[in-house]
């Protein structure tokens, strides 16, 4: 009898999760009343007087229903959300797409649809206005029915409410819709590992300095603890909730403010806390590390992979399968293989030795897929060894072609010493790191070679500039920089 009780401790202690509420994006046209339905809840739910004390955009509010918490999203048409596409982040849980009765489906709507539809983010539709004389509940529906959403008892499974966001009317009957529907979902987090989650908002306040407004989305968020985008860094000097009130510590899903960044961060990038910053932003010491300890020496110019399996027959079988493949273009060498699921161990190996890994039927850990995707490795993964074989064969056909890793175009020259130039310009494609060779064009025309030595934004050093900021740079090049001319980030599949 005492074996059942043991064996259930034990699955909790291995799984480590815990419910969480769920993170709401309302969604939809313009006019159609996010704003307004964003407003009635916060007025309605969030306690009079704390409720008075947000007078300007939070970023996200949280509510308390039927015992039970959820967190909007309060900035209609979120850049996050929309970003949720660009980077495969799951910011919000969930969404409620609202549709004015009197409207119907219009284009912003078509393209909520998309995204929702895209990210697979479960919705309820929101029909809204009904309180209107020319409010048309069922031209709305066949609207909708015509933009590929199936309704509830119209051949469909998606919720539908019929609302006034400006008189109330169905807006609890839509809270029980997002309720039910954030338990069929069974979000949960992992109190143990190390806070995570998303930029809402980022600013300069002048008495505090930088204040960011973020959702925490796993671990628990600590006063006192460092903090890094992929941007930016810092320490929270003080972490407070939506009300402003100042916490020591918060769970997910809840909106926070954090006070203790040393430069902004960008709207939508992932964060992270304590434990797992230096791996997620600066992987060049555990690079270091590795370079000294592996073994395997590198032959240039071939293609390098480490190969990850669940057991050690299919590991074996796999490397015979791979060495023996007729490549043109590449040769094929294995750095490391072993039995487990991808580790950011293994994405850092892969750093150093400029390796793709193959996974074979073993799933990836979180800060490994995030260090990979920072650092544009290629994780080929599947449980099917022919599938692995197309990729690996498309990657021989694409050997020689090199790809583009990001683009700046050049808005300023300030300084040239020594070959050394001081530049402003804006990243007008993909990202720049620090220490990137890079190419000068200049109407496409490629002038020559050069190497980026100094990053800048907002005058603070940093390591990577994002698609769509500004940013001053030092570029070290024999090529006469001139404004408009374009540095180009190449690297290799
Ligand atoms: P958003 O652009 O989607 O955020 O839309 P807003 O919330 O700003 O609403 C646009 C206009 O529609 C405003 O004038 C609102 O007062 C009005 N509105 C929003 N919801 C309702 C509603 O349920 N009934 C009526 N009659 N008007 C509404």
């Amino acid at each position: 009898m005492v074996q059942p009780m043991s064996q259930n401790t034990a699955q909790n202690q291995e799984k480590n999760t815990l419910q969480r509420p769920p993170v709401v994006v309302v969604m939809g046209h313009v006019d159609h009343g996010k704003t307004t339905l964003l407003d009635y809840i916060r007025k309605t739910r969030v306690a009079e007087r704390e409720a008075g004390g947000i007078t300007q955009a939070t970023g996200a509010y949280e509510i308390e229903y039927k015992g039970k918490k959820i967190t909007f999203i309060d900035t209609p048409g979120h850049q996050a959300f929309t970003q949720m596409r660009q980077r495969g982040a799951h910011i919000a849980d969930l969404a409620v797409l609202v549709v004015a009765a009197d409207d119907g489906v219009k284009p912003q709507t078509k393209e909520a649809i998309e995204i929702l539809q895209q990210t697979k983010t479960p919705f309820v539709v929101a029909i809204n206005k009904i309180d209107k004389n020319n409010a048309d509940v069922d031209r709305t529906k066949q609207s909708l029915t015509a933009a590929g959403v199936l309704l509830e008892k119209y051949g469909g499974d998606i919720s539908w409410v019929e609302i006034s966001a400006k008189e109330g009317t169905g807006v609890d009957e839509l809270l029980d819709h997002i309720l039910l529907m954030a338990e069929m979902e069974e979000l949960t987090y992992n109190p143990l590992v190390a806070g995570r989650g998303y930029v809402l908002e980022s600013r300069r306040d002048g008495q505090q300095g930088i204040t960011v407004s973020v959702i925490i989305k796993d671990g628990i968020a600590r006063a006192g603890e460092k903090i890094c985008t992929l941007s930016a860094c810092g320490k929270i000097r003080s972490l407070e909730t939506f009300l402003r009130e100042r916490v020591k510590e918060l769970s997910p899903s809840s909106p926070a403010w954090i006070v203790g960044f040393e430069t902004l961060p960008e709207v939508g990038e992932e964060f992270v806390i304590g434990a797992d910053v230096d791996t997620f932003v600066n992987p060049a010491l555990a690079v270091e590390e590795k370079k000294q300890t592996n073994a395997v020496p590198i032959e240039e110019g071939g293609i390098h992979m480490i190969l990850k399996a669940d057991v050690s027959g299919s590991l074996q079988a796999l490397s015979q399968v791979l060495l023996g493949l007729p490549l043109k273009n590449l040769k094929l060498q294995i750095m490391s293989q072993e039995v487990g699921e991808v580790t950011d161990g293994d994405v850092k190996l892969a750093i150093t030795t400029k390796s793709a890994i193959v996974a074979f039927n073993v799933k990836t850990a979180k800060p490994a897929e995030n260090l990979a995707r920072a650092h544009h490795i290629k994780i080929i993964s599947s449980d099917i060894i022919y599938r692995l074989i197309e990729n690996l064969e498309e990657m021989d056909e694409n050997a020689n072609k090199k790809k583009v890793a990001g683009v700046l175009e050049i808005l300023a020259v300030f300084s040239n010493k020594n070959k050394k130039w001081v530049i402003g310009g804006k990243v007008i494609e993909g990202y720049l790191l620090l220490q990137d060779k890079c190419i000068i064009l200049r109407a496409d025309a490629p002038l020559g070679r050069g190497r980026i030595t100094n990053l800048q934004r907002g005058k603070a050093d940093c390591k990577r500039v994002e698609e769509g900021s500004e940013c001053g740079l030092m570029v070290e090049t024999p090529i006469e920089l001139q404004v408009g001319d374009h540095i180009v980030v190449e690297f290799e599949e």
